[in-house]
Parts: C-alpha cells; sequence; structure tokens
C-alpha cells in the first residue's frame, strides 16, 4: 500500500501537492519501488519530471542507467551516500546538487542512516531563457490569509 500524494490546492494555471515529509517518501511505492514517487501525472508538469526517492542504508538502485533525452539533476534532501557516473564515484550529502547529462551511466547509493532525495528530468538543451530572464511581473491584488 503505497502513501498517496496530498493535493493541495489546483487552479487553471496551477497545481500543488504535498510529497513530504521527506521522512515519509520511503512509504510510496510505484511500480517494483519502494520508496519511490513520481509527480509529472499529479502536476500534470509538461517540461520536466520530478521524483523523490528513498533508500536505506546501502541500498542502491538496482540498475545502472542513461536516458534518451533527458538530463538529470539530483538534490539530495537528508542524509548521505555515493553516485557513481561514468565509472566515477564521489560522496553526496544533504545539499548536494548532481547534474547528468543523457548519456551518463549513473547510480545512486544510500550510506549510513539513508537517503532521501530529489531528481528533476528535463529535456537536455531546451532551457531558452533562465534565472530571471523568463520572469514577467505581473499585476495582482493580495490574498494572503496568513
Ligand atoms: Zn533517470
Amino acid at each position: 500500500m503505497s502513501k498517496e500524494l496530498q493535493t493541495l490546492a489546483q487552479g487553471e494555471n496551477f497545481k500543488a501537492v504535498n510529497a513530504g515529509p521527506w521522512a515519509e517518501i520511503a512509504q510510496y511505492v510505484t511500480g517494483p519501488f519502494q520508496g519511490k514517487v513520481f509527480l509529472k501525472e499529479a502536476l500534470g508538469t509538461t517540461g520536466s519530471e520530478i521524483s523523490f526517492g528513498s533508500m536505506p542504508e546501502g541500498a542502491a538502485v538496482p540498475f545502472f542507467h542513461t536516458h534518451k533525452e533527458n538530463e538529470e539533476v539530483y538534490i539530495v534532501l537528508q542524509g548521505q551516500g555515493q553516485m557513481q557516473i561514468d565509472g566515477e564515484v564521489f560522496d553526496i550529502k544533504e545539499g548536494s546538487v548532481v547534474r547528468v547529462s543523457p548519456k551518463g551511466v549513473r547510480n545512486i547509493k544510500a550510506g549510513k542512516g539513508g537517503l532521501v532525495f530529489m531528481c528533476m528530468q528535463a529535456k537536455a538543451g531546451s532551457l531558452r531563457e533562465w534565472t530571471g530572464d523568463d520572469g514577467l511581473p505581473a499585476e495582482a491584488t493580495e490574498k494572503w490569509s496568513k
């Protein structure tokens, strides 16, 4: 029985879900993967896929993989471990951020105490504007409830 994403709010131009707390990511099940949840369907994203993964101490993804078109960015949210990319192994910990090109042969392994991470996939080379260049000022009336 998998934990379910909680819908927080949605509208014509947005959808908000809660996937956490991070300590409960281990309770999600996606296909054969315990501790994994993907957000594309839940959020309706069109330019990226985001997933959260939780692995107990010593566990690794059961296969190395590459991608056809998408680069991935792994962000470590809790814990520590290692990544192996193209045969190179390096340590990662809370706050580590790793970009992998589509052809990079990758895997991730949890270290002492386990590992919780986010992985974002987006088509390599698709970003046309970034940081503030794609943002536009908009008119709005503040309606905060707290
Ligand atoms: Zn991947």
